[in-house]
């Protein structure tokens, strides 16, 4: 299946292949007729499905349809998202998919100047927005909601668990009855549930399933003090034979000074967070897909356009919050059948969300330390120098990474003709016991 037959506006199939999207994703497929065809949609699936193509696809098709006959001034379609990052990525693809259309879309959300966004609001007609600044301008009447023919709620189950739902609730008191509706959720937890039954009619529900980590992924934990993970993720890059890396942090503050640190020291490293540019973004994850830059280090929400082939590890600097997010973050390695590693730093802090994904997952997590490594430990040096953090002993003791394989077998999975590793050519491989010069913390 392709994109043309959705009979979509020319100027969109154009930028559907200019974004290099071949063919549509599962839940592009399922629910895109639905939402051309004007029905209410109830869509399950998470970030990285390629759900945001899936609602903006087809209702820039109905705006353009729409052009014609209605010169309506005001925003006609809405879209909800939970947080600021999710709301410029969603801007950000109703204007790349909507190139040459003349439609415009704005964006919303606190914490920066409002002025901007009032002016640019009443002239889109998209409006995507977080509630609480929306709901504030609307009350004050510099929004008027009065045009609105399609809502989106995006990632419904964040705005539960980020205390949106009365806002949302507030927000959609303003708009007309009749209108298209589109909920989009990973999870269903009751009010969820309640409020899909509240505002959606008739809806075709599509479901993709969360994506369970790849077989071909191997797992491993580093225990390690919280001053001394960028430490550690030196010895482990300069340990471990890699191709590309991605690193996970959980700011993108964090990001941007860990990747300048990296960078300071010898390494191709460069960041993706939400703070650049589009040209700098772009620059970002050209340079990572051809190897100039072998590290990127990103955050979760900046990481949604990275899709890179040879990346060979992924680390997570910083523990996701949830297990779904370890999954999406770790999915960036391991495709297509190739082999990957996932590796997560550990602090003594993290240690109930550690148990929690490995519930989840339902898999242990090995725990690993790093021979010759100076853990700011006056036992370091000592086999058994790594005081594992007590709520970390458990069933993940076997010493093998959870799932296949030493990861002293990496090196020879490494694609062919690819340099092992990048970084400065002043260090060395392993010094240790195995290639990696890593072993299983010891009990
Ligand atoms: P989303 O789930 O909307 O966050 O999308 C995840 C990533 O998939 C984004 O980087 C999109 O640009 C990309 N994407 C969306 N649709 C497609 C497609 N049909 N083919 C390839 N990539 C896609």
């Amino acid at each position: 299946m392709d994109f043309s037959s959705f009979s979509l506006d020319r100027r969109i199939l154009a930028n559907v292949r200019d974004c290099g999207y071949v063919s549509p994703t599962p839940i592009q497929v399922q629910a895109m007729p639905a939402a051309l065809a004007g029905r209410d949609v109830l869509g399950l699936a998470q970030t990285g499905t390629g759900k945001t193509a899936a609602f903006a696809l087809p209702l820039l098709q109905h705006l353009i349809a729409a052009e014609a006959n209605d010169g309506h001034g005001a925003p006609r379609v809405l879209v909800l998202a939970p947080t600021r990052e999710l709301a410029l990525q969603i801007h950000e693809s109703f204007i790349t998919l909507g190139r040459q259309t003349g439609i415009r879309s704005a964006a919303v959300f606190g914490g920066v100047g409002e002025s901007p966004q009032i002016r640019a609001a009443r002239q889109a007609s998209v409006l995507v927005a977080c509630p609480g600044r929306l709901l504030d301008l609307v009350n004050r009447g510099h929004v008027d909601l009065s045009g609105i023919k399609a809502l989106v709620l995006d990632e419904a189950d964040h705005m539960f668990d980020m205390g949106f739902l009365p806002d949302v609730r507030r927000i959609m008191a303003e708009l007309p009855h009749k209108r298209q509706n589109l909920l989009f959720s990973a999870t269903m937890p009751p009010e969820i549930r309640k409020m899909a039954d509240q505002i959606l009619k008739d809806p075709v529900v599509v479901q993709v399933a969360n994506t369970a980590p790849a077989e071909t992924i191997s797992h491993c934990v580093y225990p390690v003090p919280g001053g001394r993970k960028a430490d550690l993720l030196e010895a482990l890059l300069t340990k471990t034979p890699h191709d590309c890396v991605l690193v996970f942090t959980r700011t993108k503050h964090r990001a941007k000074s860990l990747a300048r640190r990296l960078e300071g020291r010898g390494w191709l490293a460069t960041s993706l967070q939400g703070n650049l540019s589009q040209n700098r973004r772009q620059e970002a994850l050209d340079g990572f897909r051809t190897g100039k830059y072998r590290i990127m280090v990103a955050t979760d929400i900046a990481a949604r356009g990275i899709d890179c082939a040879r990346i060979t590890h992924v680390v997570n600097f910083d523990v996701p919050d949830t297990a779904e997010c370890y999954t999406h973050r770790i999915g960036r390695t391991g495709r297509a059948d190739k082999s990957g590693q996932a590796m997560t730093l550990v602090t003594p802090e993290d240690a109930d969300q550690i148990r929690m994904i490995e519930r989840i997952l339902r898999t242990s997590l090995s725990r690993m330390i790093v021979e010759g490594f100076a853990y700011g430990d006056e036992r370091s040096g000592n086999d058994t120098a790594f005081e594992e953090p007590r709520a970390l002993r458990g069933p993940a003791r076997s010493g093998a990474p959870a799932r296949q394989g030493r990861p002293g077998n990496r090196g020879k999975q490494e694609p062919q003709g690819l340099p092992a590793r990048s970084g400065p050519s002043r260090r060395t491989s392993s010094g240790g016991r195995s290639v990696f010069g890593m072993r299983p913390a010891a009990n």
